[in-house]
C-alpha cells in the first residue's frame, strides 16, 4: 500500500543532507562546547558557527539566539521568563484563544502566579483583530504574544501591523510563535517587528528536540533552567550540539528553497482545497482563505466525526490530523475552532492536511480519490446526523 504523509504541520522527515551535516557531531566532534581541550574548543566552534547561521537567516544577532530543546520550551521560556524578569514593572500579558497549548498553559500558569492575562477573540478566518490589541493594553502590560500562523488552521497573524501598535501604544514586549512559519514563509525579526520569536527544528525538516528563541538585544529574561552558564546564563544543560547543527543545516536549506517550495506548496493545496469544497456537500474550510500556511487546509466535514475521518484515511495509508496532535487523548473539540465560531458538532468534523516539500500531485490525487468513499460510508453510518443537523442551526458560520 502505498503510504501519504499529509501531516507536516505535526512534524517532517529530516532531510537527508540535515542528518549527514549532523552525524561528524555524534561521532567524531563529539566533544563538550564548555571543555576547553581541542575536543572542545572544536565543538565550540561549530555551535558558535550553527547560532551565526540562524542568526542571519532570520535577521537576528547571534547573542541573541537561546538554543532550547523545542518549540515548547522556547514559548515557556519567552512568556514566563520575561514575567519573571519584568513582574515588577507590571503583571498583564495579552495573548489570542488561538495560540499553542505552550503557550495558553504557560499563560494560564501565569495567572495562577497572580499575573492578570487577557486573552483575545479571533474572527471567523482566525485572525485577530488589531484594534482588540490596541484596546487591550495597558500601562502594566509587559508582554504581548501572538502567534505568527496557527498549527490547525493555517490562518497568518497580521504580526506586523500588531507589533506596531504595540511599539506606538506601550513598553511592552513582543513575542511571536513562529514555529509554524519559520522555513515555510519568510521571517526575519525586523520586519516583523517583534522582541521574541521562537522556532522548532523539526517543523522545518531538522531534527526533533531542538529549537530556539530569538531575543532582541535589550530584551531581559530569567532562565527556566538552572545549572552551567550555557547560553549566556539563559539556558543551563550541554548543549544539543548535533541537533543545533541540524537546525542550522535545516534553516538554511528551507530559506534557500522556498521561493521554488512555497509556490509549489502553495498550488497544491489550492488544488486540494477547490476539489474538496467543489466535491463535497456540507463542507467548509476552516482558517483563512488566503492569508494561510502554504500547506495547511483544514476542513470540517459535517456529520461526521474527525477521529473517524482518521481511523479510515489511515487504514488506506493516509496520514492525516484532526487539528492539534492530540496528546491528551480527550475528545474536547479544538479550542481553536471553538474560538473561531463552530459549534461543538462541526468542530468535532474537522480534517487538517498539511502538505509539505515531498507531498506530490500524485499524493493529492490519490487523497482526493479516497476521500469520498469514506465520506459518504461515515455519513451514511453516522448517529450524529440528526443531532449534528439540530445543533447547527445555531452555528451560523457552517453554511
Ligand atoms: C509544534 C508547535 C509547537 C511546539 O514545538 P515542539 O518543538 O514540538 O515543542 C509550538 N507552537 C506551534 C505553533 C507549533 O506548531
Amino acid at each position: 500500500m502505498q503510504r501519504i504523509y499529509m501531516d507536516h504541520a505535526a512534524t517532517t522527515p529530516t532531510d537527508p543532507r540535515v542528518v549527514e551535516a549532523m552525524m561528524p557531531y555524534f561521532t567524531e566532534f563529539f566533544g563538550n562546547p564548555s571543555s576547553i581541550h581541542g575536543f572542545g574548543r572544536a565543538a565550540r566552534k561549530a555551535l558558535e558557527d550553527a547560532r551565526a547561521v540562524i542568526a542571519q537567516e532570520l535577521g537576528a544577532e547571534p547573542a541573541g539566539v537561546i538554543i532550547t530543546s523545542g518549540g515548547s520550551e522556547a514559548d515557556n521560556l519567552a512568556i514566563k521568563g520575561v514575567a519573571a524578569a519584568l513582574r515588577e514593572k507590571g503583571r498583564h500579558i495579552i495573548t489570542s484563544s488561538v495560540e499553542h497549548h505552550a503557550v495558553l498553559d504557560s499563560c494560564k500558569y501565569l495567572e495562577k502566579q497572580g499575573f492578570d492575562v487577557t486573552y483575545l477573540p479571533v474572527d471567523a478566518n482566525g485572525r485577530v483583530q488589531v484594534e482588540d490589541v490596541q484596546n487591550a493594553l495597558r500601562d502594566e502590560t509587559i508582554l504581548v504574544t501572538i502567534m505568527h500562523a496557527n498549527n490547525e488552521v493555517g490562518t497568518i497573524q497580521p504580526i506586523k501591523e500588531i507589533s506596531e501598535v504595540v511599539k506606538a501604544r506601550s513598553k511592552a514586549l513582543f513575542h511571536t510563535d513562529a514555529v509554524q512559519t519559520v522555513g515555510a514563509i519568510p521571517v526575519h525579526l525586523d520586519e516583523l517587528g517583534v522582541d521574541l520569536l521562537s522556532l522548532s527544528a523539526h517543523k522545518f525538516y531538522g531534527p526533533k528536540g531542538v529549537g530556539a528563541l530569538i531575543i532582541r538585544k535589550g530584551v531581559r529574561l530569567e532562565s527556566l533552567i538552572h545549572g552551567g552558564a550555557q547560553e549566556r546564563n539563559r539556558r543551563a544543560g550541554t548543549e544539543n550540539l548535533p541537533g543545533v547543527v541540524g537546525m542550522a543545516k535545516a534553516l538554511e536549506l528551507a530559506n534557500a528553497e522556498l521561493p521554488e517550495a512555497r509556490p509549489r506548496i502553495t498550488r497544491l493545496r489550492d488544488h486540494l482545497i477547490q476539489s474538496v469544497l467543489n466535491g463535497f456537500d456540507h463542507v467548509r474550510l476552516n482558517g483563512h482563505p488566503t492569508e494561510r500556511l502554504p500547506g495547511n487546509a483544514n476542513f470540517s466535514f459535517e456529520y461526521i466525526e474527525g477521529e473517524s475521518l482518521l481511523l479510515n484515511l489511515d487504514l488506506q495509508g493516509i496520514a492525516a490530523s484532526s487539528g492539534s496532535a492530540c496528546t491528551s487523548g480527550s475528545l474536547d473539540p479544538s479550542h481553536v475552532l471553538l474560538a473561531m465560531g463552530l459549534c461543538h458538532a462541526t468542530a468535532h468534523g474537522s480534517l487538517r492536511l498539511s502538505l509539505g516539500k515531498g507531498t506530490t500531485e500524485e499524493e493529492v490525487e490519490t487523497v482526493l480519490k479516497v476521500l469520498p468513499g469514506i465520506v459518504e460510508k461515515l455519513r451514511a453510518m453516522s448517529p450524529l446526523y440528526d443531532h449534528v443537523r439540530k445543533e447547527c442551526l445555531t452555528c451560523t458560520r457552517t453554511k
